[in-house]
């Protein structure tokens, strides 16, 4: 079912009836940004001063247990309105917008983050919002409530890596009669993508990366960011996964000689929400180059899952 219609009117009435998010979608539209050129991908710049809320979430364990989870249903806002999905995912407007459209997509209950329960949650939605982009945000990639299990979901057009995608070299793992997974490594930051006919191939191909990922003890998952979307007109499910290094970047913080940067998916996408006037104001193609090789895994890095596939590819096709 498509759910486009049921978003619009969530979207008219929030902004209309619920004062925060209208004015932060009123502001974003007059919102400062700047193109930045990395070889062959771009990113976009955007002074966003009410991200600062996220880049600089305390996500410690103590911190967590100690907050009232924005997440829960009890501690949201009256005026904050749900379209259910799913049998147990709220769709909401994210009232702290990167996106001319933001919505968050949370589980109805208080569970972890992770990723490989609900890979096939997330092309579903991408398929039941074929207007957005879904993405997560990994426990310690980005993640803001790495308690409390969801997804968000931005406006199609504003992230530039989907359209870079379509014309960038892509190194092929694993290629079927529904689809393929490859990587890529010319675009400033190594990714593996998937392009399938199928949500279950699509499934099966990313299933299986995560399986093949170092895992992260602390979190109990890869580290990862990822996109996904669905396009009405060839019907085809896209996923991205960016294989993460680090959590935070060795400059994180406040004040001189510090950038309060976090991060996550959208910024892996290519699209970085940045808090801080100082911070917009510096940044170079080179400072994000050197953020990238920090945070996330090189091609190097990645020897033994891209040989892990190689060998094992037709099991996945079986
Ligand atoms: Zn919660």
């Amino acid at each position: 079912m498509d759910y486009s219609k049921a978003i619009d009117r969530l979207f008219t009435r929030q902004l209309r009836d619920w004062d925060v998010a209208g004015r932060n979608y009123a502001a974003l539209s007059n919102v400062d940004t700047r193109v930045l050129q990395l070889g062959e991908a771009s990113v976009t710049l955007q002074y966003n001063p009410e991200r600062r809320r996220s880049s600089a979430a305390a996500i410690d364990k103590q911190s967590l247990d100690h907050r009232a989870c924005f997440l829960c249903s009890e501690h949201q806002p009256a005026k904050q309105k749900t379209v259910l999905w799913g049998g147990h995912y709220k769709i909401q407007v994210n009232p702290y917008p990167i996106f001319k459209r933001h919505l968050t997509i949370a589980d109805l209950r208080h569970v972890p983050q992770q990723l490989s329960c609900r890979v096939g949650d997330m092309l579903q939605l991408a398929s039941a919002l074929p207007d957005f982009v879904i993405f997560y945000n990994g426990p310690r990639c980005g993640a803001s409530a790495p308690d409390h299990a969801h997804f968000q979901a931005g406006a199609k057009g504003e992230m530039p890596l989907p359209a870079e995608l379509e014309h960038a070299t892509t190194h092929m793992l694993a290629d079927g009669d529904e689809g393929f997974i490859g990587y890529v490594d010319t675009l400033g930051r190594s990714l593996f993508t998937i392009e399938t006919s199928t949500q279950r191939a699509a499934e099966r191909y990313a299933l299986r990366l995560l399986d093949l990922l170092p895992t992260d003890e602390a979190a109990d998952e890869p580290m990862v960011n990822a996109l996904c979307w669905w396009n009405k007109t060839d019907r085809l499910w896209h996923m991205v996964i960016f294989p993460r290094l680090k959590h935070r970047p060795s400059c994180y913080g406040e004040g001189e000689n510090r950038l309060l940067l976090s991060p996550g998916a959208v910024d892996m996408g290519g699209l970085w929400a940045v808090p801080e006037r100082k911070d917009y104001d510096i940044l170079t193609p080179a400072m994000i180059q050197a953020l990238y090789d920090e945070l996330c895994m090189s091609r190097n890095d990645l020897t033994t899952v891209i040989r892990g596939f190689n060998q094992r590819w037709e099991h996945i096709l079986g």
